[in-house]
């Protein structure tokens, strides 16, 4: 199948065009981006050319930040094309509320991914918690803007969700593996008082699971979550949930890693027609912007 890939930043050179490059169901036939290309692939810089001049291309994956992305999928949807967010999958709630309702209007696949959730461990983390009952967990999600987002401004305008953009992959790990749902109760967002969104964040959910996130860490970055059951059962998701230990015992993996993981579910979804948009950590995230406690933090520069 054909895809074009919009917003040739970070993401799209590091993670996107290899894993279409690898991948048996998918060719890369175009980019559009203001100024990104890649080589040897036919490069668009407005995406209603792309559109109107390649009806051959069935399927556009969308790699721009989230802020822009409702428009540009819109057009996509409206244009018949199958299509696939990055995550966030949006700026807002309502906003994917309403692509939704396009795809389906259209009869086209909407697949919101969330890559954190192809990461290797998950699956196993997942079954050995199935069925239990949850007594505590801890996530700590901590990284450095400056290697993961170098000047990349729009994390700290307002949608770009600061250290709940990176957050948000904890949260969509956490709401695949724990067996019920939990709902936040209490956070606190720390915002460096030059700019718009949260540098650290700490929260507080049912089921006694805390999370601390925090985007200035140096050194070793820290992916982790611990999960433990009323039945003694200790789940420990390192490296993203790349890893899973399960009491101890480190599970031997078999999958597809996160982004050959996305096109091959985007493969599965278009040919058996069905959508795939599940909102529950963006729904978190908006709880905590609602309920968190804020505090000002020291300015940050690049
Ligand atoms: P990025 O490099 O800053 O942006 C991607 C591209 O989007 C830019 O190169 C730009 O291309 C286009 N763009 C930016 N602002 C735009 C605007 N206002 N209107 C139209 N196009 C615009 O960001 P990224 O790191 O790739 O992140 C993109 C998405 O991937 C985000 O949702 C992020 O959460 C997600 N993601 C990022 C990472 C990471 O490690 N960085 C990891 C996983 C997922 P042109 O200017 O050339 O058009």
């Amino acid at each position: 199948m054909k895809i074009a890939l919009v917003g040739i930043g970070k993401i799209a050179i590091d993670q996107h065009v290899p894993s279409i490059a690898a991948s048996n169901d998918w060719e890369l036939m175009a980019t559009v981006s203001r100024s990104g290309t890649v080589e040897g692939v036919p490069a668009f810089n407005d995406l209603g050319t792309m559109l109107a001049e390649r009806p051959d291309i069935s399927a556009v994956s969308l790699c721009l930040p989230p802020v822009p992305r409702y428009e540009y999928a819109a057009a996509c949807l409206k244009a018949g094309r199958h299509v696939m967010l990055e995550k966030p999958p949006g700026a807002t709630l309502a906003e994917i509320h309403a692509l939704n309702a396009i795809a389906r209007d259209a009869d086209v696949t909407l697949f919101a991914t969330w890559h954190s959730r192809m990461a290797k461990g998950v699956h196993a983390a997942k079954a050995a918690l199935a069925g239990k009952t949850i007594k505590h967990g801890h996530i700590d999600w901590k990284e450095n803007v400056r290697q993961w987002h170098p000047d990349q401004d729009w994390v700290f305008e307002p949608g770009g969700m600061g250290v709940l953009d990176p957050g948000i992959n904890a949260l969509s790990i956490m709401t695949e593996v724990l067996p019920n749902p939990v709902h936040l109760q209490s956070a606190v967002l720390h915002t460096p008082s030059n700019r718009q969104t949260p540098i650290r964040a700490e929260m507080k959910f049912t089921s006694n699971v805390t999370a601390s996130f925090d985007w200035l860490k140096e050194g070793e970055q820290t992916w982790e979550q611990r999960f433990t059951a009323t039945d003694g059962t200790v789940v420990h998701l390192l490296d993203g949930g790349n890893r899973c230990v399960v009491d101890g015992e480190e599970r031997a993996l078999d999958a597809l890693g996160e982004y050959p993981a996305l096109y091959a579910r985007m493969a599965e979804l278009v040919k058996n027609g069905q959508s795939d948009v599940d909102l529950s950590p963006m729904v978190h995230v908006s709880d905590i912007m609602t309920l968190a406690r804020r505090e000002i933090a020291p300015a940050f520069d690049w």
